[in-house]
């Protein structure tokens, strides 16, 4: 469960992101945060893996303050959340097995994974990702060889090698055409189904949201303005 008390986020040039905003995401959630370009929902998804800081409020995950936690503790706490981004965040010249493996690092000793010793559970880990997520042929190209649509899989892969419970996704289907988007958006959702993993999705359009989401989060000006199920939103945020 992740609690969202009060959380406000300033940015140092006086512009505000959040305003008080509360509310309650359960396990096994596929929520989508919905709202135009500069309504605090990047704003928002970054604070809940403490990616910045809020300047005012508490998160806490599970029982855990993230607000509050050492370094230590928020390393532990990061490897339950997952990310997942627009430009897909990949190395490009690495292999896609290098990519997934990437979403172990927290789980080792930076030496041993720079040195790229990964322990065989490690990477059947990553193989069974790629099954997941349908392109287990690909394991040993080149990232940017990739299509859009596969690269995103790929860095859906690495929050599943991760072993996430918390997937955030900040538009992520932004730069994929319609019919890849709906491709990845399935494959999100059949995740969430299949692993129980929570889905925090930002997305522009309403429609897709709509035919995703269980439950819909609208965000304006940085205020919550609306926090229901699908059925009871409007087309207006
Ligand atoms: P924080 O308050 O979390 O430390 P900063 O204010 O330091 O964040 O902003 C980080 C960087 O983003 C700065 O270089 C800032 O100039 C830049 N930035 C400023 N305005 C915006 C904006 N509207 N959208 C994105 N980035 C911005
Ligand atoms: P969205 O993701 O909904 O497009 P954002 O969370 O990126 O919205 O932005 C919310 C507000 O915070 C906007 O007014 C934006 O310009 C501002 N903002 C975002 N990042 C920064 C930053 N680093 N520094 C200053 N202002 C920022």
């Amino acid at each position: 469960m992740i609690e969202i008390k009060e959380a406000t986020k300033v940015y140092s040039n006086g512009t505000v992101g959040l305003n008080k905003i509360n509310t309650t995401i359960k396990q096994g959630d596929f929520v989508v945060i919905v709202g135009r370009s500069g309504a605090g929902k990047s704003t928002l998804l970054r604070a809940i893996n403490r990616l910045h800081d809020i300047t005012d409020g508490e998160i806490v995950i599970n029982g855990k303050s993230l607000t509050k936690a050492n370094g230590k503790q928020l390393r532990e706490m990061r490897r339950d959340i997952g990310m997942i981004f627009q430009n897909f965040n990949l190395i490009k010249r690495n292999t896609v097995l290098k990519n997934v493996l990437s979403g172990r690092v927290a789980y080792h000793s930076t030496m041993r994974t720079l040195l790229g010793l990964w322990p065989k559970a490690d990477v059947d880990l990553a193989h069974d990702a790629l099954n997941r997520v349908g392109i287990p042929d690909k394991a040993y190209v080149r990232a940017d060889e990739l299509s859009g649509g596969q690269q995103q899989r790929v860095s859906i892969a690495r929050a599943l090698a991760q072993e996430a419970k918390i997937i955030l996704a900040d538009e992520p289907v932004a730069s994929l055409d319609p019919l890849t988007t709906r491709q990845v958006m399935d494959d999100l959702r059949r995740i969430n189904q299949e692993l129980g993993i929570t889905m925090i999705v930002n997305l522009h359009f309403i429609d897709i949201a709509r035919e995703y989401a269980t439950r819909i989060i609208g965000l304006r000006d940085g205020e919550l303005v609306f926090d229901g199920p699908v059925e009871d939103a409007t087309d207006e945020m």
